[in-house]
């Protein structure tokens, strides 16, 4: 970026409104480190702003919730097309602020969102808000699905525009309104949201969008307006979250860390499926909650595996998220790549061997920049095979037996993602059946719309995605009806 991108409204009650405070959130490039732009920083006030204009949104008799599924699925698919017209400039400012390759933003950043919307505003259309069940004592009972009402949805970084539309597409698209703060790191994308919002001509309070740090986040999830909470981020937060949830007994969908296994059976063609592979456990630098670090290698063709995963590493382009070519960008922030360095030295501590990366690469002098690193001979037990590290960073650990590959597999306080290497897709998925986690693939790993996403254990509570992830911001009632209404 030549000029820098500073804005000093948020996006409220459908416009731009003033903030509360003088407060401001630098913005920098996370290859050159240069500041790229500035927004507003949220406060409490603000969220109450915010949390207002949702509300009435949602209450007005007229409004949001009561249209027809058709109705707003027509504003959704203005709201996607305004999207898609700022695709490429949505997928530049990610890349400049996380670091994500460009390739990608184009296809998560710049893709998913205008996609989620349309799949959820089908899927409410396709699928009905009523049904009548017959019952058994008689009577029968119309069972509604009903908007939830205020969503106080709080994102991260590392996938910004994916993963706040894996919320607000279904949660628009059941009628609820929602209030979203995006990760301080990650800004200027959200500004793009408001203005395709504004542009689509959502209605006022439907949507509103108040950046800022872990205290904002923190007051909206507790706030007395909202209806309900759709968390993702780290573990820690997670579970701070999940106890203001508790307190207030206010629904809620956590979408946490993970430390999944890429189980490699003794029959798998690895470098046949190689860019899968990386796709799996590489990809946004390392930056993903699903990605496959800990990778299970047969005794057998042990020695192989772990030539075959440090050539990968070792052959990466590292460089500007900008330039299409780019494989592996720099981290979101120098704290990142300090906590990803950290945990580098543990592994060479606790006596893992490291056969490539492990430094910052030579040629690049500015940006947070991590090589690719492997490191072999890992014991499930270290650190570096128990922690998120959230960086480029593979741990190989041996294994002699099925048995044994899911038992390590299962050795985790984490259940987010997994995949299974092998010849033999019916082998892979009966293997697959035996790891605990949310999800996982056969010699790939995708999150479709269509199914359900999300963890067990220390991955979460819920799921996105599919029509759970609607149901995650739908309520149901009964209305029982006796015999003689029939
Ligand atoms: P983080 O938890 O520190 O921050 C995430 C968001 O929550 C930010 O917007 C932050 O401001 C806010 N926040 C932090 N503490 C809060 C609190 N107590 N109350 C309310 N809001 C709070 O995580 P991060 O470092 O930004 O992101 C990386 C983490 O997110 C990793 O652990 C990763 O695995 C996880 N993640 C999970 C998924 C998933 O779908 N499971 C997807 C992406 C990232």
């Amino acid at each position: 970026m030549t000029t820098t991108i500073d804005y000093d409204q948020f996006y409220i009650d459908g416009g731009w409104q003033a903030p509360a405070s003088n407060g401001s959130i630098p913005v920098h490039s996370a290859s050159t480190e240069e500041r790229v732009g500035s927004v507003p920083e949220g406060t409490e006030r603000d969220i109450d702003l915010a949390v207002a204009a949702a509300r009435r949104a949602f209450d007005d008799p007229d409004g949001w919730s009561r249209w027809s599924p058709a109705r707003r699925a027509e504003a959704l698919e203005r709201f996607a097309a305004a999207l898609e017209a700022r695709g490429a400039e949505t997928a530049r400012r990610v890349s400049v602020q996380n670091g994500m390759p460009i390739w990608l933003a184009n296809q998560f950043e710049a893709g998913f969102p205008p996609l989620l919307l349309r799949y959820y505003s089908g899927l409410v259309a396709e699928s009905g808000l009523e049904e009548i069940r017959p019952g058994i004592l008689g009577g029968r009972s119309l069972v509604i699905r009903e908007p939830v009402g205020v969503v106080g949805a709080v994102v991260p970084w590392n996938v910004p525009q994916a993963i706040s539309f894996l919320k607000i597409a279904p949660a628009l698209a059941s009628g609820s309104t929602v209030v979203i703060k995006p990760a301080p790191e990650t800004v200027l994308d959200a500004f793009l949201v408001g203005e395709a919002a504004l542009e689509a001509g959502l209605p006022p309070g439907v949507l509103n969008i108040v950046p800022g740090g872990r205290e904002v986040g923190a007051y909206l999830v507790s706030h007395p307006g909202v209806d309900k909470v759709s968390f993702t981020g780290s573990t820690a937060a997670g579970r701070a979250i999940a106890e203001t949830c508790g307190r207030l007994l206010r629904p809620v969908t956590l979408e946490l860390g993970g430390k999944s296994a890429a189980i490699v059976l003794d029959d798998a063609d690895l470098a046949a499926n190689i860019q899968s592979f990386f796709a799996s456990t590489l990809l946004n630098n390392g930056q993903i909650c699903w990605l496959g670090t800990r990778i299970l290698a047969p005794q057998r063709r042990y020695q192989e595996v772990v030539d075959t995963i440090t050539g990968l590493a070792s052959s990466l382009a590292v460089g500007d998220p900008l330039d299409p070519a780019t494989q592996l960008g720099p981290l979101v922030s120098s704290r990142q790549r300090e906590r990803v360095e950290s945990y580098i030295a543990k592994g060479e501590s606790e006596g893992a061997r490291l056969t490539t990366g492990g430094k910052r690469p030579k040629d690049l002098d500015r940006g947070w920049y991590v090589e690719p690193t492997v490191f072999a001979d890992v014991d499930n037990k270290q650190t570096i095979a128990q922690e998120e590290i959230f960086g480029p960073v593979l741990a190989v650990i041996p294994y002699s037996s099925e048995e044994e590959a899911v038992a390590i597999a299962n050795d985790t306080d984490y259940g987010l993602g997994g995949s299974v290497w092998t010849a033999d897709p019916e082998r892979g998925t009966a293997l697959a059946r035996k790891v605990q986690s949310g999800t996982i693939g056969i010699n790939a790993y995708v999150n479709d719309p269509t199914a359900p996403f999300g963890g067990i254990k220390s991955s979460g509570i819920g799921r996105e995605l599919g029509p759970e992830g609607l149901h995650a911001f739908q309520v149901l009632k009964t209305i029982y009806l006796d015999a003689s209404s029939s």
